[in-house]
């Protein structure tokens, strides 16, 4: 415990929630306490990471105990893999049983690099990772849809909700991504529909952020279950 509160502090961690479990000290405990599969750790060495940022130290864990996530980190800290190393980690292998996780994107270019940056991290495992395009959500038949992780903005996909009966209703990860820009691009509706349509009552929900607005605040407390917060300081916060 003590242990823990000093790596926080070391690394600008702060947390609050119950039963926080102890950030990583580096990627080799993603291995011994979560028995990560080696080609996850093959991939983050081939992309060249040496060290986990302060939010993957933190936010990996917490997903990885089976817990709701209120995250917020700066911009280039590497939020990204903090949400999808968990969720591939979680969903274990491909499968064709429906949607099982859903990243939104504030826009259509971030949600493109997200599935670059999944499908990397992916690489030596056969998951049917999709970015939700014009094109798919004028031509795809959901019903016979094969989408581990679908990547996505919540204008596309709730699009395909309303109109084309993609089913969400299996979703075991919804990620949020850069949510303080989901409220400044006005997509609050959008998502509000999202978030109906993955009704799987078991599902781990999480926000990603760079800022701390009251609107992000707001969704979180309204969205969340026993959510752990975790805010990445800068040197001078
Ligand atoms: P954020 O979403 O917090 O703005 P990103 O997830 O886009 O940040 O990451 C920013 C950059 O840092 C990306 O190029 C990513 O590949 C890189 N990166 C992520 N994690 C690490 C790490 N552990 N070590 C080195 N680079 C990393
Ligand atoms: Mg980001």
């Amino acid at each position: 415990q003590e242990r823990d509160a000093l790596s926080r502090k070391k690394h600008n961690i702060r947390v609050s929630g119950s039963n926080i479990p102890p950030p990583l000290q580096n990627f080799e405990e993603l291995k011994s306490r979560y028995n990560c599969k080696s080609y996850i750790l093959r991939n983050l060495t081939e992309l060249g990471f040496k060290e986990l940022t302060p939010i993957q130290r933190q936010a990996i864990p917490v997903l990885l105990s089976g817990r709701e996530c209120f995250a917020c980190a700066p911009t280039g800290s590497g939020k990204t893999f903090a949400f999808l190393c968990p969720i591939l980690m979680k969903l274990k292998r491909a499968s064709k049983d429906g949607v099982r996780a859903v990243i939104l994107c504030p826009t259509r270019e971030l949600a493109a690099q997200t599935a670059r940056e999944c499908k990397k991290l992916a690489k030596g495992k056969k998951f049917y990772i999709r970015l939700m395009t014009k094109q798919l959500t004028k031509t795809a038949d959901f019903s016979k849809f094969p989408c581990d992780i679908l990547i996505t903005t919540p204008f596309r996909v709730q699009f395909a909700v309303r109109k084309r009966k993609l089913d969400l209703s299996k979703v075991e990860f919804l990620v949020l991504d850069e949510s303080d820009r989901l409220f400044e691009m006005g997509l609050v509706k959008q998502v509000d529909l999202v978030l109906k349509a993955c009704s799987n009552p078991s599902i781990i929900r999480s926000l990603f952020s760079a800022t701390l607005p009251e609107t992000v605040e707001e969704l979180a407390r309204t969205i969340m279950h026993d959510a752990v917060r975790v805010v990445i300081g800068t040197k001078n916060s």
